[in-house]
Parts: structure tokens; sequence; C-alpha cells
């Protein structure tokens, strides 16, 4: 028997279904097919690092003696190719939940003349599977969550023994990938799971009290590898679990440790959320899931303000941090994610889908559900979303979440010699203490763009003119 197991972002020997059942049922033949759409002028960084993915399992395959066969058209035309070429009998895969892929691959698994077999393997649920008594899927997340906690997860599958991988000749391959990027994050199921128990060893006990911190490396920065499958949540649900036990047996567990572990547990959920939602309402990925919010009186879409925004020049320096974290390392804080989404909407009074659109291209972490879900929170316009009226002050969740500046100052140098209490709304120190810091409001820092109570008065009035249908 030869199975071809067709890999798309599940770049993993541990917990990967399709590959482990291939394994176990003859030669396997692993598959990578390139999109023909993805062209080299607007690949965005979570392209670069999926092609970064591609390496380190090509490579991963060719340590254990076989080879990836690395293909670029249409996955259904070069399916049915490979089928030919190397006579294959059957072809799996594992599920993606993404819309448009799920529509090719059902009709992949529909025509290809060989048997196809799909698994379930990048969440922790299936989508369809968290339903309340009525049949439908929970709006709210506490619900959902509570469902979940419940159920038994699924064990992750062992990393199969011995596979017998089809061998060919190796394959050239060209695609890009970026030296900036691989400064801030290596790929690879080996990173991916030494980043984990690391974080799982020595910071998870803390990760309730630091996570919203962006100034303190409190979170497990595992976004890209989970975003391309080079570990499952299964696997970190369950030894989050096994740990916990553990300690609870040699030492006892702390409370801290303990509600840590939970909080965690209940952030990796919310990516399920997104993906039951996403599978169940596929227009959310550009209309909002509440229907009134069609009608919201955004403002016509101003240039200026956006490219400020994009650059980090808002002269609010959380938001200005924020953004320029992003555009350096493809990657931004989740507490901060949600300061300058919100800046952009609300303050901005900017559509939503124009600050998604603008994250899809720079978060290396990038998830198109995730992505998603976390617009239509900020917006308001999803279910379970922070209602619209409730408007962060950037300077406020300054203050409060980096409270010593290190954040600020690490991302907006300009700032660094300010003493902190003026960090958060530098044009509001005074001209002798700007120029202690040598800081030129207009010059070296410019200031604010919009002014808050204004800012925060025009969206609320916004909303109430959306909510009488004016
Ligand atoms: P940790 O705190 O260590 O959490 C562990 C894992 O749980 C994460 O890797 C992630 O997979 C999941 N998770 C954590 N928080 C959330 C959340 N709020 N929603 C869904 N899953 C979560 N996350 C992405 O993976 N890709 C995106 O494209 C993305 N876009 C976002 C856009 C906006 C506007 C907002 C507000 C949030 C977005 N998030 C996205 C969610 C969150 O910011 C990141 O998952 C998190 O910052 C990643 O860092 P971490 O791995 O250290 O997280």
């Amino acid at each position: 028997n030869k199975i071809i197991v067709w890999l798309r972002r599940d770049f993993r020997l541990m917990d990967n279904p399709a590959l482990y059942h291939a394994a176990q049922d003859g030669i396997v033949i692993p598959v990578y097919i390139h999109k023909p759409s993805s062209s080299t002028h607007n690949l965005t960084n979570s392209d670069l690092y999926h092609h970064q993915a591609v390496f380190a399992f090509q490579q991963t395959i060719k340590n254990q003696g076989g080879t990836l066969l690395i293909r670029k058209g249409n996955p259904e035309m070069i399916l049915t190719e490979i089928v030919k070429e190397v006579d294959a009998s059957a072809l799996y895969f594992n599920y993606s939940y993404d819309p448009k892929e799920s529509m090719t691959d059902q009709k992949i698994y529909e025509n290809l003349r060989i048997p196809v077999q799909r698994f379930h393997s990048s969440l922790l649920t299936e989508p369809g599977t968290i339903i309340n008594k009525q049949g439908n899927p929970y709006k709210v997340f506490t619900s959902f969550w509570k469902n979940l906690r419940a159920l038994p997860i699924k064990k992750p599958l062992l990393q199969p023994k011995a596979i017998n991988w089809y061998k060919s000749e190796p394959e050239e391959t060209d695609l890009e990938t970026s030296s900036k990027l691989r400064n801030y994050w290596k790929a690879g199921e080996t990173a991916a799971l030494e980043k984990w128990r690391y974080f799982l060893q020595n910071q998870l006990t803390d990760y309730q009290e630091y996570r919203n911190f962006p100034g303190i490396d409190a979170t497990s920065l595992l976004s890209p590898h989970l975003a391309q499958g080079e570990i499952t949540p299964r696997l970190i649900w369950h030894e989050t679990k096994e740990t916990l036990e553990l300690i609870s047996m040699e030492k006892g567990l702390s409370h801290r440790h303990e509600e840590s572990a939970e909080t965690f547990l209940k952030q990796l959920a919310w990516r399920d959320f997104a993906y039951h939602q996403l599978v169940e309402f596929p227009h959310i990925i550009d209309q909002p899931l509440q229907s009134s919010y069609l009608t919201f009186p955004w403002l016509k879409k101003d240039e200026v303000a956006l490219e400020k925004w994009k650059y980090g020049i808002t002269g609010y320096s959380l938001v200005d941090a924020g953004m320029r974290e992003l555009k350096e390392t493809g990657y931004m804080h989740n507490r901060v994610r949600m300061v300058t989404a919100s800046f952009l909407v609300k303050h901005l009074l900017t559509h939503w889908l124009e600050g998604q659109a603008y994250f899809e291209k720079h978060l290396v972490d990038h998830d198109i559900a995730n992505n998603t879900l976390g617009w239509q929170w900020v917006a308001g316009t999803g279910f379970d979303s922070s209602p619209f009226f409730r408007i962060f002050n950037p300077v406020k969740q300054a203050e409060k979440f980096d409270p010593d500046g290190i954040y600020i100052r690490k991302w907006l140098p300009e700032l660094s010699d300010l003493p902190t209490k003026y960090l958060y709304q530098p044009s509001e120190a005074s001209k002798e203490i700007l120029k202690q810091a040598s800081v030129e409001i207009g010059q070296d820092y410019p200031a604010p763009i919009v002014e808050h109570t204004f800012a925060r008065e025009r969206a609320l009035e916004a909303f109430q003119r959306m909510k009488k249908g004016d």
C-alpha cells in the first residue's frame, strides 16, 4: 500500500492522525502543495513563516530517510497526477476548517479515484460538537468553555515508531523565507516542543498574574507553531494536566499554579471557540456576525490616519509601540492587539476589515479564525464581544499594563529618557521635561492624531445612530 499524506498546516510527527494512520497502513508518501495564488509580491509574514515550517519538516523527513514531495499548483490536479505517478492506493489528510479550503477538500474527497480518509487534529474539539440544548452553537464563551472543560479531550497520538517513507530524488524548492523573521522565530516541531516544555516548566505558574503585561515575557509564544500545526492543542492540554498531577503528587500544587493552568487552557479554548464559529458562520470572515452592524456609520476611509496607525505614529505610545512590534517581529502581545485594534475601530472610526487585513499581512501567527474573532470581538460585532460602547482609553491601558514603561521604551526608543509617568502621554509633559529627555513633540514623536474625549464621543454617537437606524 502506498499512501499519500497531504500536509498543509500539520508539519509534525507527534499527534498527526493522517501521518500516524498512513504509517500503520503502508508506505508513506508525504506531499506538500504550494498554492498557485501566492506570488512573491504579496507574501504575508505568515506565508513566509509557513515556508520555514515546510523546510523544517522537509528536513525532519529527510533525517528519517524520506522525501517530502513539494509541488506547485491546483491541489486537486496535483494530487491526481501524484496518484498516477506513484501508483498510490489511498490519500490521507487532516481537516482544514478554513472555509475556502474545506470546499476544495470536499471536491478532492468526492472526486479522487482512490479512497480518501480525513482526520480531525488541529483543535481540542471538532466543530459542531459543542452545542446547546436547541442544537445551536454557543454564543457565549463561558458556556462554551464550561461544556468543553467537561468533555474528555482526545489524547494526542504518539509519533509513529517507524515510518516506511517513500524514497525519491531530493526535491528542490524555491519557496521564499525571510531572514528578518528568522531573527525572531524558529520554525519546526522540535522548536515548538522545546518552547512549549520550557513554558510549562518555568512560566505557567505566573501566567495568570502576568499574561496581560506586554513588558513581561509571560505568555507561551506558541501561536505561530499552533497556526502551522507544528504542535497540537491536544498535546498541550494533556501535558498541562499530567504535569499538574505530577506536581500535586510530589509536592502539592499551589492555588496560583492551578489557577494559571486553568486560565491558560481557557485561552486555548478561545481558539476552538473561534473555529467553531467560523465553520458555523463562514461569512464572518468579512461580514459582522451581528447583522445590525452592517449599517454602522464608519467614517470615510482616511488614508493618512490609517497609515499613521500602521506605522505607529498616532501619538498614543502603547498603540505606537504595538504597531512597531508587529512591523518588526510579526507578533504583538494580546493586550496590545486589543488596544491597537480598538484604537483603529473606535478612535479612528475605521472599518475593522482594514485592521483585520493589515494584521493578516503582518502577523506571523495569522490564523483565519482567531484573527476574525479578535477583530469582531474588539469591534463589538461578534458574539460575546466587548460591547461597542466600552471604549478602551489607550493612556489608561498603558498605565495599567505597562506600569514601568518597559514595553513602550523597548519599541519607542525615542521616548526612553522620559520619566515613566510622562511616557503614556508625552505631549502632556512640560517643555522642560521634554527637553531633558531630548524629545521634541512633532519632531521626535507626534502629538496625538485625535483627542481621546472627542474620539470617544464621536464613536458613541455613531453607535447610537446605528441603533436608531439613522
Ligand atoms: P498564549 O497566551 O500563550 O495562549 C496560548 C494559545 O492560546 C495561543 O497561542 C493561541 O493559539 C490561543 N489563544 C490565546 N488567546 C487567544 C484569543 N484571544 N483568541 C484565540 N486564541 C487565543 N491569535 C492567533 O493565533 N492568530 C491571529 O491571527 C490572531 N489575531 C488576533 C487579532 C486581534 C485583534 C486580537 C485581539 C487577538 C488575536 N489573536 C490571534 C489572539 C491572541 O492575541 C494570540 O493568540 C496571542 O497573543 C498569541 O500569543 P501566545 O501564543 O503567547 O498566547
